[in-house]
């Protein structure tokens, strides 16, 4: 049986935490399993990491960026595997580079192209615990690459997929997935299993539990994965295929993100072809646009409102300011939240966004954007409501219950 554990930033947060990771591998190893254990950088370190970069430089290059922020997980990794040989365990740590993870050439967001696991088959064959580093890979020029933020989740599930592994356990400081953050919301409630898609939507609105990616190749690539603390031995919360049953619940969770910046642009001259322009020249600065709305046009002019990552805001302001004439004027809103509700159940019952609505208004919270799907429905707030309004969703779908 191989199993790929992965602890993150919390988890591995000081030497005593490492320690206590070394003793639950053991544990594992004493049940007779091979494991790939997959690590992130103690928590804060990458953050230190980018904070030390701006000190040079407003935008540092993202190739020696690489190999800054691939150090944080080289630590980890060594320690832990210095932790386990100390308590008598072969083990061995690996950089990404030596575990045979091959990115494109996308610094700081690559994406995994092929995993050569002919060294970590040979380690796991000689009877060695490996320890990788995890967010890191090579591209085909042999430099460093990172994966995005939260990538070691990525790092962990493409292990397990290209293994074969049997299960892919990623460990964090909650028990499992809840029906929204249980810092927010002490009320939510432990998920026994959600599926991909519901998991997918939750993470890409917000849950930072499980980076989005992660859960897209798990998808992908049939890796069960089961959510679980470092802290407890509580059974976590297995993410997996749809299955029947599962459409019984109508909504499974709620997210809220802060991290969004709107964009409105008012009066923009309505003539066809304007908004291919505009979000062409977005979609070559590698700008992610979110929700957009466009007004039915009046005199003819139309407002364009979108919401981007706030980490793309500058960058947003400069693209639009190509379109000057065309644009009447614009605002940019950095004090803004988006609170989403998620559900496959959605797909086949009617008022679950009423009932969204309904709530935010019996508690005045002015809904300033919408975009819905099968299984999801997102609302833009101002920001200072976000953990009102997910505590306020939350009992209108009792979700507590
Ligand atoms: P790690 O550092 O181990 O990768 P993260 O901090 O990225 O862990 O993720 C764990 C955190 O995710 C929890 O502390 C919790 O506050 C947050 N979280 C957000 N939404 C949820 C949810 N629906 N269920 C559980 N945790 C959630
Ligand atoms: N250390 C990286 C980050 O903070 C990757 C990870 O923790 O998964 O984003
Ligand atoms: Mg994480």
């Amino acid at each position: 049986m191989l199993i790929v554990h992965k602890y993150g930033g919390t988890s591995v947060g000081d030497l005593e935490r490492i320690e206590n990771v070394a003793r639950r591998v053991a544990a594992a190893r004493a049940e007779g399993k091979d494991l790939v254990v997959v690590v992130s950088a103690m928590s804060g370190e990458t953050n230190k990491l980018i904070e030390y970069a701006h000190h040079f430089a407003q935008t540092p290059s993202r190739r020696e960026m690489d190999i800054l922020l691939s150090s944080g997980e080289r630590v980890t990794a060594s320690l832990l595997a210095i932790a386990l040989q100390e308590m008598g365990y072969p083990a061995v740590a690996m950089t990404g580079r030596q575990a045979g993870i091959r990115t494109d050439d996308t610094h700081m967001f690559a994406r995994i192209e092929e995993i050569n696991t002919e060294a970590m088959r040979r380690h796991i064959d000689a009877g060695e615990i490996i320890v990788v580093a995890g967010f890191q890979g090579i591209d085909q020029q042999g430099n460093v690459t990172t994966l995005g933020r939260g990538g070691s989740d990525l790092s962990a599930v493409a292990i397990a997929g290209a293994l074969g592994a049997d299960a892919c356990e990623i460990y964090s400081d909650v028990d499992g997935i809840y029906t929204t953050d249980p810092r927010i919301e002490p009320q939510a409630r432990k998920l026994e299993r959600i599926s991909y898609d519901e998991m997918l939507e939750l993470a890409s609105l917000g849950a930072k539990v499980l980076q989005s990616r992660s859960v897209e190749l798990a998808k992908k690539m049939g890796v069960t994965i089961v959510a679980r603390s470092s802290f407890s031995d509580a059974e976590g919360t297995i993410i997996t295929e749809e299955v029947e049953g599962m459409e019984a619940v109508l909504v499974s969770g709620i997210a809220l993100d802060k991290n969004q910046a709107r964009v409105s642009l008012r009066d923009v001259v309505d003539r066809p072809g304007v908004a291919a322009e505009i979000f062409n020249q977005l979609a070559a600065d590698q700008i992610n646009v979110d929700m957009i709305i466009q007004n039915a046009s009046t005199d003819g002019t139309t407002h364009l409102g979108f919401t981007v990552p706030q980490s793309e805001i500058e960058q947003a302001k400069k693209s639009i300011a190509a379109f000057e004439e065309e644009i009447g004027g614009m605002d940019f809103d950095e004090q803004i939240a988006k609170v989403s509700v998620v559900g496959v159940g959605m797909k086949s019952h009617s008022g679950v966004a009423a009932t969204a609505f309904t709530a935010m208004a019996d508690n005045s919270i002015n809904i300033e954007m919408i975009a819905t799907s099968e299984i999801k429905v997102s609302m833009v707030i101002d920001e200072k409501f976000g953990e009102l309004a997910v505590r306020v969703l939350h009992e209108a779908y009792a979700l507590d219950r």
